[in-house]
């Protein structure tokens, strides 16, 4: 099956960045390789990569939103997905999951696949509460009544940026739980949290993860194009 490698850059790039970056990174690859830099920059990384989405769009179609993006305007920048529900917008934006379901709900009438990401704290993984609390986040941020496709990225908040990463069991268990949880069958799920080239493979090659969602390994291109060969490996 196709796996779906999709790289965040956050708030990280330049003009200069994505000249190099692409000299060195080529994305053809038969896996989908989504690329979602700033949205300022979406236009200069779609004339590099057929397939871009944006970091975020408003719950709101349009109006006086100052500095907001709706999601018609990812959608017209060459997007055809959105990630939504961040945990660094959950977190630094408190973004709660009504404004994530809402947000999911633009971008799906506009015709974008939105990837809704849900994870757990350290504390409430730690206090053995993680796939209760995940799926209470999951439905309460689903969009309500639809057959259109959406991608779902399980990424526990504490694996974000840290190096650290959960283990395959604590994997497997979390996404094992979340396709039971979902309505529609065949709904992609992607893990997220400190991928990178070491362990691309391994994660790749488990049950239930259809692909990964990549910070900071996906702003180097050596490490990137070693996470976008093993996921070739990975297909099944
Ligand atoms: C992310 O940006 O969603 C992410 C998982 O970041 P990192 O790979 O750096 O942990």
């Amino acid at each position: 099956m196709t796996k779906i490698i999709v790289a965040n850059w956050k708030m990280n790039g330049s003009g200069p960045f994505i000249i190099e970056f692409f000299k060195n990174f080529s994305p053809n690859s038969q896996n989908r390789i989504i690329f979602c830099p700033p949205s300022l920059y979406l236009k200069d990384v779609f004339f590099h990569a057929p397939m871009i989405g944006g970091q975020d769009c408003s719950p709101y179609s349009s109006g006086a939103y100052t500095g907001d993006t709706s999601a018609v305007m990812v959608k017209d920048a060459g997007c055809q997905y959105v990630i939504i529900g961040h945990s660094e917008r959950r977190q630094y934006h408190k973004e709660t999951s009504e404004t994530v379901r809402q947000k999911a709900e633009q971008a799906l009438k506009v015709g974008l696949t939105p990837l809704i990401c849900i994870g757990e704290s350290k504390e409430i993984r730690d206090s053995g509460k993680a796939i209760e609390f995940v799926l209470e986040q999951l439905s309460q941020s689903l969009p309500a009544g639809t057959d259109k496709t959406y991608y779902i990225a399980y990424e526990p908040v504490w694996a974000i940026g840290t190096g650290l990463t959960a283990t395959e069991h604590d994997i497997v268990q979390m996404h094992q739980a979340i396709r039971q949880a979902l309505p529609t069958q065949g709904t992609p799920i992607l893990y997220g949290g400190s991928v990178n080239k070491d362990n691309a493979h391994a994660i790749l090659s488990l049950p239930n993860v259809d692909g990964v969602l990549v910070g900071g390994a996906s702003l180097k291109y050596e490490d990137f194009n070693h996470i976008v060969a093993f996921s070739e490996q990975a297909m099944i």
